[in-house]
């Protein structure tokens, strides 16, 4: 497989913070041409048989993914795992607890809200939250725009929801270790998701690529929604340099918030290994 397949390994369903059930999702990525699909929903793989199940019945190759929320150096960085056994115990439990706190962080960022006389964020951000223990900041921004504060999700965390803004509480996630050791024990390959969306200075940065590679780490999203052309070209050295293969995936939410669909990315630099180059024997197929 070539590093011109359509490949989209990263998005996210009404089982975490996506407005679209796995079913619509496997259709829109086959309508839109993609021939290689991931759903990684947020610290939860409870989408993952419908996921396989709607790519077969199209004919479309399906990985299985998940977005595992870490704390690393005081920010919040994502590990995409591709290829999981979604019925790995070790890997369940730990995504469970990583989970655990969210219904807690929610209340808090409701009452923070409350405080600048925002009301009721709790209640409206669950009404949005297709998986109760799955709520995200997410749905507060889609309750947030239902009530007229913001005109658009994009908007919300400009102003709020964000370090130093009102609704922010800091949150202890999975540590990079776990993560990584989660996603390999479950026979997957761990990826850097959207790298260039952390505010880290260059040194941070590196240890966040050494660390990684150094718990067994394979791979870093080059080719994401997030990152512009000129970061394109900026991970794809980061790779080399650090011997990760590549992986592309829009990071699609919404049809109405998301401004990158499944499979209109460019494609993976050509000097790049493909991530689903390390996956062939985990790629589900009809034949
Ligand atoms: P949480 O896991 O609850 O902290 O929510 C994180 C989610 O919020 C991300 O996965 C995105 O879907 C969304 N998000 C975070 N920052 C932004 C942003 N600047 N613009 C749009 N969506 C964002
Ligand atoms: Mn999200
Ligand atoms: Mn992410
Ligand atoms: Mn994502």
């Amino acid at each position: 497989m070539t590093s011109i397949l359509n490949a989209d390994l990263h998005c996210h369903s009404v089982i975490s913070d996506g407005t679209l059930t796995p079913e619509a999702l496997a259709q829109r990525a086959k309508a839109n041409g993609v021939e290689l699909w991931a759903l990684t929903d947020h610290d939860e793989v409870g989408g993952q048989q419908r996921a396989a199940a709607a790519a077969r019945a199209l004919d479309l190759q399906y990985l299985t993914g998940v977005e595992i929320s870490v704390t690393f150096a005081g920010q919040t960085v994502h590990i995409v795992g591709l290829g999981i056994d979604p019925d790995n115990s070790e890997l369940k439990l730990g995504l469970q607890r990583t989970r655990g706190g969210r219904g807690q962080r929610a209340r808090e960022m409701s009452d923070d809200l409350e405080r600048i006389g925002i009301h009721g964020a709790y209640q409206g951000a669950l009404k949005y939250a297709g998986n109760p223990e799955l709520i995200s900041r997410t749905h507060f921004a889609r309750f947030m725009v239902e009530t007229g504060v913001c005109r658009e999700t994009n908007e919300v965390f400009r102003k709020y929801l964000t370090e130093g803004k009102p609704g922010y509480v800091e949150h202890r996630w999975a540590s990079l270790k776990d993560a990584v050791r989660w996603i390999r024990d479950a026979g997957g390959v761990a990826v850097i998701a959207h790298p260039a969306r952390y505010k880290f200075n260059a040194t941070e940065e590196f240890a966040l690529f050494s660390e990684f590679k150094s718990h067994g780490g394979q791979a870093v999203e080059v080719v994401t929604g997030s990152h512009s052309a000129a970061e394109y070209i900026s991970y794809a050295a980061m790779a080399t340099e650090f011997g990760l293969a590549a992986s592309r995936g829009s990071d699609f939410h919404s049809p109405d918030e998301s401004h990158t669909d499944l499979g209109t990315l460019p494609p993976l630099p050509e000097h790049l290994t493909p991530v689903w180059q390390l996956l062939t024997a985990r790629i589900q197929t009809l034949q």
